[in-house]
């Protein structure tokens, strides 16, 4: 099964932990929106302004990493 995660770290937060894991990209995307607002708001504000959801949603796509679960076994 492949699952979807995406750290923010990547997201330019080098100073979190957080990675939103998912089986569908879209899911890992609403975490990582969800998370990144809620613990980040200033930054996702700063975001916002310079870029538009499209893009932001874009640069999401861009730093997903897929993981095949089989691999690890
Ligand atoms: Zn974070």
């Amino acid at each position: 099964m492949k699952m979807y995660s995406l750290s923010c770290k990547d997201m330019d937060m080098e100073k979190c932990n957080y990675v939103a894991m998912g089986e569908t990209k879209d899911e890992v995307i609403k975490m990582a929106s969800d998370h990144f607002v809620k613990a980040h708001p200033k930054e996702a504000n700063e975001a916002m302004e310079k870029m538009s959801k499209e893009e932001l949603n874009e640069k999401m796509m861009d730093n997903i990493v897929e993981k095949d679960d089989e691999e690890d076994m």
